[in-house]
């Protein structure tokens, strides 16, 4: 079965069929940087990263671009707050971004072009809107005429009321309601960045940045754009009025939105204050990977309510898997040659493909892996593991891994200065100076890692 995905565009499941065969072209809606992130971005940065692993997964060559949105109202006011000018303002935010993303094993896109140094980009694609009659200049600004675009409104199927055609609005973001001519280009105000236009000194909008940068890196037509539900009105329904209207080409084929994560069934939002930071969250002690399997394993096209015995309960099933593996690499062999592993596996591949194949399905894609996880603990526990079966099933959730990012990197092997503590530890226990052990272990803990005991012995692993 091929894979399908909810095109919001078409409101139905599709088949996928990137343009150009094996080889898929994606955009995804990065951060504005005027503060960290928080977790509720990353709902949408990790339901991203699940389809660039499976697109990957699947043998695709993926060619990632994610926008980082460096000047609007919120980056320009939060510099001239702070007293420092835009770049080192941003700077740091941009940074923090990185940060979360590596601790939440997000992959790398292949670009993270950022609006500031794209200003030429964004001139050129609003000088042809003004060519072609489909942009026009009132009091300094330059606005987009939603009455020039018959499809406006095809993506978030809204009929653009006739009232309201030829009103303008200058903020970036407004609801659904309030389908306007909106703003291109800004008149420069003093104290603001600015730049020279043909059209007159000012600054872009924000939604004209998606439009020229997904283009100049991923071509006029491309594959996959995604984002978070809040995203398809206006940001996404005006970048396909501006590409579309410069190029009079489909922009593109599949568009993608994940759901909201919730608060007491509220979005989280930075205006709401009901906001968690990742980086709040660990300082609290959750594992980076409990966030992220929190967030990866509800479906995307599902709102997900967040607490905190949620990622109690993602860390629990994280440990699970990590014992597991952890099991299977140290279990005594059977010396029997053949498999009993290897029909299980085939058909847990299947099922979990399968399931991602539909729309990413990820929540029943993970139920035959904890299946198989019983089935080989049993087997475990009879002693019928042989070696052809522990090379498969670490071969099997190598693969897997690739797509949910949960396992432990060969770079958490543990350390010397851990190994070390943890050897002191094991003296302090065999003295029964349980004081002594149980301060090294939360020493070992404030250093980012755990240390557990097993039949087997102690067993160190990273938080
Ligand atoms: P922003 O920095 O607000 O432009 O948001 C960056 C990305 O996070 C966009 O794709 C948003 O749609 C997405 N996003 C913002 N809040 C949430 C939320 N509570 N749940 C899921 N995605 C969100
Ligand atoms: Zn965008």
């Amino acid at each position: 079965m091929g894979l399908k995905l909810y095109n919001t565009l078409t409101a139905k499941k599709e088949k996928f069929i990137p343009c150009k065969k094996g080889h898929v072209c994606m955009y995804t809606c990065g951060p504005t940087v005027y503060d960290y992130a928080h977790i509720g971005n990353f709902r949408a940065y990790i339901f991203e990263d699940l389809l660039r692993r499976y697109l990957k997964y699947k043998g695709y060559s993926v060619l990632h671009v994610m926008n980082v949105t460096d000047i609007d109202d919120k980056t320009i006011n939060g510099a001239s707050e702070a007293g420092v000018s835009l770049n080192e303002y941003t700077q740091k935010y941009i940074e923090a971004f990185f940060e979360d993303l590596d601790a939440l094993k997000i992959e790398r896109a292949e670009h993270y072009p950022r609006a500031t140094e794209h200003i030429k980009e964004m001139i050129d694609l609003i000088q042809v809107l003004l060519d072609k009659g489909i942009a026009y200049e009132s009091d300094g600004a330059i606005y987009y005429k939603i009455e020039k675009f018959s499809a406006y409104g095809k993506l978030s199927k809204k009929d653009i009321d006739k009232n309201i055609i030829g009103a303008r609005v200058d903020h970036d973001e407004y609801e659904r309601d309030d389908a306007r001519d909106f703003v291109l280009w800004k008149k420069h105000k003093d104290g603001e960045p600015s730049w020279e236009a043909p059209f007159g000194k000012g600054r872009p909008g924000w939604h004209i940045e998606c439009s020229a940068m997904s283009m100049k890196y991923l071509g006029e037509t491309f594959d996959i754009h995604t984002g978070g539900e809040d995203n398809i009105f206006p940001h996404h329904e005006n970048e396909i009025a501006q590409s579309e209207g410069a190029t009079g080409k489909q922009f593109v084929k599949y568009w993608l939105h994940c759901k909201f994560l919730l608060v007491n069934n509220e979005k989280m939002a930075k205006s709401k204050g009901n906001f968690y930071t990742l980086r709040g969250l660990l300082d609290k002690d959750y594992s980076p990977m409990a966030i992220r399997y929190l967030l990866l394993s509800h479906n995307y096209r599902q709102p997900l309510n967040f607490t905190l015995e949620g990622i109690e309960q993602a860390q629990a099933s994280i440990n699970r898997i990590r014992d597991f593996i952890q099991r299977v690499k140290e279990c005594r062999l059977s010396d029997i040659g053949y498999g009993c592993c290897s029909v299980p596996i085939r058909d847990a591949r299947k099922a979990f493909e399968d399931a991602l194949n539909d729309d990413l399905n990820i929540a029943q894609a993970i139920v035959p892996i904890l299946g198989l996880i019983s089935f080989v603990n049993r087997e475990i526990e009879a002693q019928t593991i042989s070696q052809v079966d522990k090379e498969e099933l670490l071969s099997f959730f190598d693969a897997i891994d690739s797509v949910l990012g949960i396992l432990p990197d060969t770079d958490d092997t543990v350390p010397t200065e851990i190994q070390t503590l943890a050897d002191e530890r094991q003296k302090a226990r065999k003295k029964k100076d349980f004081a002594k052990a149980d301060e090294i272990r939360e020493k070992i803990d404030s250093l980012g890692w755990v240390i557990e005991d097993t039949p087997q012995g102690a067993r160190i692993k990273k938080k």
